[in-house]
């Protein structure tokens, strides 16, 4: 899939930085490779969470809603630089805290686990302080819907 003129870009210009691709997207050298820079998958997302980054190249921007892996990003996609294959997930990345959090600095919070539909961020009593919240990784999707919600964007996503 890869032609001449595509590598000579790849080979005379810095490659884009690592970000939030759309959900199913091939590994990133391949996915760089294969994608044009279409913007068919940013008009198909019914969230609007898709816009372009660095180098014209699509990513996530969760500031703005969560992935609800409808897949039609993937369905429109023709050049296949996302691709879903069954039983794959959408992402590997998880979210990360931050120590902004506010129950962290001693303030009642819990919105992030409001906003969690699958249910993904505990709560767990702690004697002397506000329960922390806590990320399961084994149930967390990669949605970002936690991200938005978060009062001091304590939450980001970590590639
Ligand atoms: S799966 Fe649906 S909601 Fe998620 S990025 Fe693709 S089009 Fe948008
Ligand atoms: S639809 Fe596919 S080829 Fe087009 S910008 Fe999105 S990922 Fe790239």
């Amino acid at each position: 899939m890869v032609d001449v003129g595509r590598r000579g870009f790849l080979r005379g210009r810095p490659r884009p930085k690592a970000e939030i691709r759309p959900p199913w997207a091939r590994p990133e050298v391949e996915f760089i490779d294969r994608c044009t820079r279409c913007n068919d998958c940013l008009k198909a997302c019914p969230q609007d969470i898709l816009v372009e980054g660095d180098g014209g190249f699509p990513k996530v921007d969760f500031g703005r809603a969560e992935c609800t892996f409808c897949g039609d990003c993937v369905s429109n996609c023709q050049p296949q630089a996302l691709i879903r294959r069954e039983g794959q997930a959408a992402w590997s990345h998880k979210p990360v805290i931050s120590a902004t959090c506010l129950p962290k600095q001693g303030v009642e919070c819990r919105v992030c686990g409001d906003f969690c539909d699958v249910r993904a961020i505990r709560f767990t009593p702690r004697p002397g302080g506000n329960p922390l919240p806590e990320i399961l990784a084994e149930s967390c999707t990669g949605c970002g819907a936690c991200l938005a919600p978060c009062p001091v964007q304590a939450i980001t996503i970590l590639l």
